[in-house]
């Protein structure tokens, strides 16, 4: 049986927002109540449009922020209130990879330095083992050990980023929390580091939580997802069944709207509006206001993610969907010619 590396029950994220001298501080609900479990050697995707909390969500879980409400255990210990003994053990255990390999890397440092930072700080190894280690990682990233004398300047952005993983992987991490890792990388290269990241998986046995708005990206690495809108969950279960077959309204459109995802069968669906404030989510479900599908009872009562169809969906009308389909796909069968 495979390890767990992350439990993250029933997360929660609050900012209090000023609003003057005389008036009580607003609540902006950042992410409303997040559960999952991570194992070792498996992918867990977050996806939804930007503002819908999954970056708040994994700067949670990498350590930056204390969540406002709920636990998260990583590699075994409570990583909210860590004893102090832990605390070292805990942020090597989780490491990061950003969006953008440029801002990433100190110009101003050459590439061995970065890669054996870490090492310095958090290990009693001696300079000459430190730089042996540093040209391992990067053959092992797929880049030539004597190019560790050179500045960041002098590479491709998918070397770069192939250094920033190097960079996150020296401390033998057992969670790597990636933002966007490819999303600022050519679609070319993006197809290489992600390879890349999925044969690291394999030897290193590392989970990854992987932030993403590029459904095309998650269906490549994920083994399971997570749609969140406004902070919420609103589908979350295995890769084959939220690209299979959608239960929620939000997912069905985000994949819809997908090129090369959606398929000729699924019609392309125009979200109207905007992304709500999270200073003033809509009562009820909070994809409510922009739902096509939204009835009496969505606009009164907020459904809580429940099991349908071996994921969870936040949906009155899952079961619904699942039976009959969504009704424009009713629709096209009621309209369509008889072969
Ligand atoms: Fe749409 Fe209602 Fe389902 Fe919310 S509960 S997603 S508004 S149908």
């Amino acid at each position: 049986m495979s390890r767990v590396v992350v439990e993250a029950k029933d997360l929660r994220k609050v900012y209090p927002i000023r609003r003057g001298m005389f008036r009580e501080p607003a609540q902006l609900q950042a992410v409303g109540g997040v559960s999952f479990t991570l194992e070792e050697g498996r992918t867990l995707a977050v996806v939804g449009e930007s503002g819908c909390g999954k970056s708040t969500l994994a700067r949670m879980v990498s350590l930056i922020e204390k969540p406002t409400h709920g636990s998260l255990v990583l590699d075994g210990t409570d990583a909210v209130n860590p004893p102090a003994s832990e605390t070292r053990r805990l942020r090597q255990a989780v490491q990061l990879v950003f969006q953008n390999p440029y801002g990433s890397l100190n110009p101003r440092k050459k590439i061995s330095a970065v890669l054996e930072a870490p090492l310095a700080i958090n290990t009693d190894l001696k300079a000459a083992e430190r730089a042996e280690r540093a040209r391992a990682m990067l053959a092992q990233v797929g880049l030539r050990p004597e190019y560790a004398n050179r500045y960041p300047h002098m590479f491709s952005g998918g070397q770069r980023q192939r250094i920033a993983i190097a960079r996150a992987l020296m401390p033998g991490p057992k969670l790597v929390v990636a933002d966007e890792p490819v999303s600022a990388l050519d679609v070319s290269i993006q197809a290489q580091v992600l390879n890349l990241l999925a044969d690291l998986q394999q030897e290193l046995k590392l989970a990854y939580l992987f932030i993403s708005h590029d459904l095309a990206v998650v269906r490549h690495i994920a083994h399971d997802v997570l749609v969140m809108y406004l902070g919420h969950v609103m589908e979350q279960g295995p890769r084959q069944k939220i690209f299979g077959r959608p239960l929620h309204p939000y997912t069905h459109a985000l994949l819809a709207s997908t090129p090369g995802i959606g398929g000729r069968s699924r019609k392309r669906i125009v979200l109207q509006g905007e992304l709500p404030s999270p200073l003033h989510p809509p009562a009820g479900c909070v994809f409510s206001s922009r739902c096509p599908y939204a009835q009496e009872v969505c606009h009164a009562q907020r459904p809580l993610p429940r099991p349908v169809d071996e994921r969870l969906v936040a949906c009155h009308f899952a079961d619904d969907f699942l039976v009959k389909g969504f009704p424009e796909e009713q629709e096209a069968r009621n309209t369509a010619v008889p072969a």
